[in-house]
């Protein structure tokens, strides 16, 4: 066997892929490669110096940095090949590996890949942020490595675009250094995250705008303020020294694309089974790159049980999915943003726990999963915020009888 082929290769040395390698390690799986693109594995942890990460995974509250370090202690101990600097740039046909490395560029081959690159905060052009283009202007994971990593502080007095639980690790982020912002701007009527967590900028007297809308960025060469208009049209000037743009999480899907992947419209991922199975028989994906997003603890555990779902392909190569025949798709349907898994292998269905959805904006009333004559399956009440990740369990249902497609809608409380 040549140096460069892998019983498994993982795109992406964050919690999903470290996780997954440890537990590939663990399962006898003898050659297993983490390839990653920063000059450290670890992750997003490795730039959030706050808790609270690893309470499901090491039973304590750690920071990003310790947490992330632990995660590539165990892999190193279990055995796992990682190598950083390294760059996949594509994928080919039965398990080829494109990498951009120090070296130059390699062709590695594996039997299976698992794709874990994760999730980033959208940027400026993607939110169509208005106005002047002046420094001090960026994402939460940005600030971070900043502050973390670089042990600067790029201002005093920013405004916080989003409401999202991220960007309430953006104010924690702020506070421990010093800086206060001057507010917390966000564009729907309701805050994105649970109500309950917004006591902590009214608690750090952080004033919070729903329904607030940028009409632009101003300054030059750096940010000195920001033309808003509130809920009702009132428009006012915001004075601050930067803006940091938090949330509105995008999969880390060039690569999924680049390798023809099926992608679900809702997620922007690839779409998977139940068991992390994407459209190619050679790749498997998980973690934030197919749900946008969730927390580590999440990821890390869908990273374990999306390795043992490789370990048996490994062991009966292809024959897994074949003797469970062609499976039910699940459709995300009216109020919904994304349904993942987007299809259920008839076998083993009790091997997703749950489907994990987004609804489209703040969800209250019923989800209702039906088959494909509209006959409801199961329901649920439902009260979450728009950004709050929600489950659905499939716990007891048999859905191996019937291959037509599945639809989870929700029904709004009138
Ligand atoms: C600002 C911020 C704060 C957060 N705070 C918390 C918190 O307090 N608690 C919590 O539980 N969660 C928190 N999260 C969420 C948590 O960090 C993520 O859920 C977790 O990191 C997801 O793990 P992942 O492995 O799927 O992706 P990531 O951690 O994003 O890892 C993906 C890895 O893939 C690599 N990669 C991407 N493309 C390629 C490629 N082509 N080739 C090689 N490598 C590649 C990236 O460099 C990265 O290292 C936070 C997230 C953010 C952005």
């Amino acid at each position: 066997m040549s140096e460069n082929t892998y019983d498994v290769a993982i795109v992406g040395g964050g919690p999903t892929g470290l996780s997954a390698a440890t537990e590939l390690k663990r399962m006898g799986v003898a050659r297993v490669v983490i390839l990653e693109r920063s000059a450290e594995a670890g992750g997003i942890p490795r730039h959030c110096g706050h808790p609270p990460f690893g309470l499901r995974e090491f039973a304590r509250i750690l920071t990003g940095p310790a947490y992330a370090h632990r995660l590539v202690n165990t892999a190193n101990e279990a055995g796992v090949t990682i190598l950083t600097k390294h760059t996949v740039v594509g994928t080919g046909p039965g398990g080829i590996l494109t990498v951009a490395s120090p070296d130059g560029i390699l062709t590695l081959q594996a039997t299976i890949i698992l794709i874990a690159t994760g999730a980033r905060e959208a940027t400026r052009a993607q939110l169509l942020v208005p106005g002047l283009r002046p420094s001090g202007v960026m994402n939460t994971a940005a600030l971070q490595a900043f502050i973390y990593q670089e042990h600067r502080v790029p201002f005093r007095r920013p405004i916080i675009v989003g409401s999202e639980l991220v960007s309430l690790s953006a104010i924690l982020t702020c506070r421990s250094h010093g800086i206060r912002p001057v507010a917390m701007v966000e564009s729907q009527p309701l805050p994105q995250a649970r109500r309950s967590f917004f006591a902590m900028p009214y608690l750090l007297s952080v004033p919070l705008m729903t329904g607030t809308e940028i009409l632009a960025i101003e300054g030059s060469p750096r940010v000195t303020s920001v033309h808003v208009r509130r809920q009702g049209g009132a428009e006012t000037v915001l004075d601050c020294d930067g803006v940091i743009l938090s949330g509105r999480f995008v999969a880390e899907a060039a690569l999924a694309e680049a390798s023809g992947l099926a992608l679900d419209r809702g997620t922007g991922g690839p779409a998977i089974d139940q068991h992390g199975r994407s459209s190619d028989p050679h790749i498997f994906a998980a973690g934030n790159v197919v749900h946008p997003i969730e927390t580590a603890g999440h990821c890390w555990a869908e990273g374990r049980r999306v390795a043992r779902a490789i370990a048996a392909e490994l062991k009966a190569p292809a024959r897994a999915e074949r003797s469970e025949g062609r499976g039910r798709n699940v459709i995300a349907g009216k109020g919904l943003k994304y349904v993942v898994p987007q299809r259920l292998t008839a076998k083993g269905v009790g091997a997703a726990p749950a489907l994990n959805l987004r609804a489209d904006g703040a969800a209250r009333g019923r989800l209702v999963l039906s088959d494909a004559s509209g006959t409801p399956l199961r329901e649920m009440r439902i009260d979450a915020a728009p950004q709050q990740p929600i489950r659905f369990s499939l716990a007891g249902l048999d859905l191996a009888a019937d291959s037509n497609d599945l639809k989870l809608r929700l029904e709004p409380k009138a």
